[in-house]
């Protein structure tokens, strides 16, 4: 089952990082968010978290060869096997690179309307310490600012605040609606309804999966 090579693909909000927590607790695969990487390079302070901070606070691409090529190696490091890609890939390029090096075994489409997107992306708490996501409306934590999992700190994402979250969207789809394209036309693309509560969207996953 840990050879399973997943992408979650959706907009901002849609569910796709809780979706994957969920999965690999279930299957045991590697989760990678590519937005985590890249985040932890800026937190490290590197050359390369740097050059992609101020595309990052206002939700654009950045250095797009660059971000692939730095993804695609922590993929190959951390993943030998299967993996659960989340936010990667993000643009044509991006899935036809990762279509040369490893392929996928099915890319997961987790569609929501988009008014309920920026209520979702503004009211989002994540946790400093684990990553655990939570939300002030629909999820919230059993404690106000604190995380149910590990006890850690939440806090609102730098780019969750409404003007990068439209900003965030009209990149989505630009560059990343084309990438639905991509895999339906090889016969991958599973679309799921992203309209329900966690249990309810996680159980279509499973149905689409056939697992
Ligand atoms: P996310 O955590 O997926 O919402 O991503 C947060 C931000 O990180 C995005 O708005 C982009 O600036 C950057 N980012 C994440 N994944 C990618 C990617 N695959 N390619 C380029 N930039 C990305």
């Amino acid at each position: 089952m840990n050879d399973l090579k997943l992408v979650l693909i959706g907009p901002p909000g849609s569910g796709k990082g809780t979706q994957a927590s969920r999965l690999k607790e279930k299957f045991g695969i590697p989760h990678v968010s590519s937005g985590d990487v890249l985040r932890s390079e800026v937190a490290r302070g590197t050359d390369f978290g740097k050059q992609i901070k101020g595309f990052m606070d206002r939700g654009e691409i950045g250095p797009v060869e660059l971000i692939t090529s730095v993804v695609l190696d922590f993929i190959d490091r951390e993943c030998p096997n299967g993996f659960l890609l989340d936010g990667f890939p993000r643009t044509l390029y991006q899935a036809r690179k990762l279509d040369e090096t490893r392929g996928v075994t099915a890319a997961l489409y987790i569609s929501v309307p988009e008014d309920i997107i920026v209520k979702r992306i503004t009211g989002r708490r994540t946790c400093k310490a684990c990553g655990a996501i939570f939300h002030v409306l629909t999820s919230p934590p059993k404690k106000e600012g604190i995380c149910d999992a590990c006890g850690g700190e939440l806090m609102r994402r730098s780019d969750d605040n409404e003007e990068t979250a439209l900003n965030r969207i009209r990149v989505y789809k630009n560059e990343t609606v084309p990438v639905l394209d991509f895999y339906r036309e090889k016969g991958l693309l599973r679309t799921i309804d992203g309209d329900g509560t966690t249990d309810e969207i996680f159980s279509r996953i499973i149905e689409a999966i056939g697992q």
